[in-house]
C-alpha cells in the first residue's frame, strides 16, 4: 500500500531489494483482505480480517490509490508487505486468486502475516549487508538470507508450521551486533532510547547521532532539525514525528512505511534507496 505515497526518489537496484518491494499488479489484494482495520482517524470504515475491503476492485486495486488520505484512509499509506504480497500470489498459490480458487482465502489470509514477516527480515538481513562497517557479520547475515528464502518458496502448509517468533529471535541478534559495529563509527558516549516512550517528546535540534532509538514510541515528537544520522530506528513508532530539517543519513533499518507516517519536508534528508513521501511536499515548515 504504501506506494501509493511515494515521491519521485530513485527506488533501489539491488535485485534482492527488488523483491522486497510491493509489486501490487502482481498481487491478489492481499493486505486489502488478510488484514482487519477499526473506523478510526487512519481507516474510514471497520473491516474484518479475511473480509475484502469495500475498495478493493475486480482487479484486485484499490479504487481510491491515489485519494487514501482524502478519503479517510491514511493506515493504507503506511502499511508495507515488504513484498509479501506479490509472493504469496504468484509463488505459493502459483498465480491463482481467491477468486479463482474461493476456498483459498482463508489460507492465503493466514499465510500472509506469516510471509510478511519473513520478508521483514529479508528487508533487514539486506540492509546489514549494505553496511560497510558489519562486515564481520556478513557472513551469517547472507547464510539467514539464504534459509528465509528458502523458507519463503515453500508451500502453504510448511509456512504455516514455520517458527517464526524463534527466526525473528536469531535474526534480531544479528541485527543488534550489525547495528553496534555499524554506530561504532559516532565517537562517544550516544544516546539509548530503546523501547522508550518519547510520545511528543520536544527534541528539535536534538544531537541523536548513533543513537539507540530501537522500538522507540516517536509518535507526534517533534523531531524537527534533529540529527539521526546513523541512529539505529529499527521498529521505531514515527506517525507524525516531525522530522522537517532533521537529518537521516545513513540512520539504520528505516523504512519507507515509517517515513510515509512521519512528516517531513524537501529540507528532511533521507538515507539513499527511501522515497521522500509524496504528501510531505505539501507540508508546511514548522
Ligand atoms: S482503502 Fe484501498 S489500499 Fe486500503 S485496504 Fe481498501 S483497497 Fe486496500
Amino acid at each position: 500500500m504504501t506506494s501509493s505515497d511515494a515521491g519521485s526518489d530513485p527506488v533501489p537496484a539491488d535485485p534482492h531489494r527488488l523483491e522486497l518491494l510491493a509489486d501490487c499488479g502482481s498481487c491478489f489484494g492481499l493486505c486489502c483482505v488478510a488484514l482487519p482495520f477499526a473506523k478510526s482517524h487512519d481507516f474510514a470504515a471497520d473491516k474484518n480480517a479475511g473480509t475484502p475491503c469495500r475498495n478493493l476492485q475486480d482487479d484486485f486495486r484499490c479504487g481510491i490509490h491515489t485519494r487514501l488520505r482524502d478519503e479517510g484512509y491514511p493506515g493504507c499509506t503506511v502499511f508495507d508487505c515488504f513484498g509479501a504480497g506479490q509472493k504469496i500470489s504468484q509463488v505459493t498459490f502459483e498465480g491463482i486468486s481467491w477468486r479463482e480458487r474461493p476456498g483459498s482465502a482463508r489460507t492465503m489470509t493466514e499465510v500472509f502475516p506469516v510471509m510478511r514477516q519473513l520478508h521483514e527480515l529479508l528487508w533487514y538481513l539486506t540492509d546489514v549487508l549494505e553496511l560497510r562497517r558489519a562486515e564481520p557479520v556478513h557472513r551469517e547475515a547472507r547464510g539467514a538470507r539464504a534459509d528465509i528464502e528458502r523458507l519463503t518458496r515453500a508451500g502453504a502448509d510448511e509456512l504455516l508450521a514455520a517458527d517464526v517468533p524463534a527466526i525473528r529471535g536469531e535474526v534480531n541478534e544479528l541485527l543488534l551486533r550489525a547495528s553496534e559495529l555499524e554506530r561504532a563509527v559516532v565517537p562517544g558516549r550516544k544516546k539509548n532510547h530503546r523501547g522508550a516512550d518519547l510520545m511528543g517528546a520536544r527534541l528539535r535540534k536534538a544531537d541523536l547521532r548513533g543513537a539507540n532509538l530501537r522500538g522507540a514510541l516517536l509518535v507526534a515528537a517533534d523531531l524537527t532539525g534533529a540529527d539521526l544520522r546513523s541512529a539505529d530506528l529499527i521498529g521505531a513508532d514515527l506517525r507524525d514525528t516531525r522530522l522537517t530539517g532533521a537529518d537521516l543519513t545513513d540512520a539504520l533499518f528505516l523504512t519507507q512505511a515509517q517515513l510515509n507516517a512521519a512528516q517531513g519536508d524537501a529540507s528532511t534528508k533521507i538515507p539513499e534507496g527511501l522515497t521522500r513521501p509524496g504528501h510531505w511536499q505539501a507540508a508546511a515548515p514548522r
